[in-house]
């Protein structure tokens, strides 16, 4: 297997949420930053800067 770092961050270029991927729970969750977590905004119809072409989760 030739090992390939998929994306594990992502980042709203709406309201600035910033998530990271969780491996062990297979979800995102927002990343914190200076013990901050990076919500943005509750309401937002979030518009990640990563592509749609990749999905993290691997069909079973
Ligand atoms: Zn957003």
């Amino acid at each position: 297997m030739s090992p390939i770092t998929p994306p594990n961050e992502r980042k709203c270029l709406r309201c600035g949420r910033l998530e990271v991927w969780d491996d062990d729970n297979t979800v995102w969750v927002a990343a914190t930053v200076d013990g901050e977590p990076q919500r943005g905004t509750r309401h937002c119809v979030h518009e990640w800067n990563v592509t749609g072409t990749y999905n993290p989760i691997t069909p079973q």
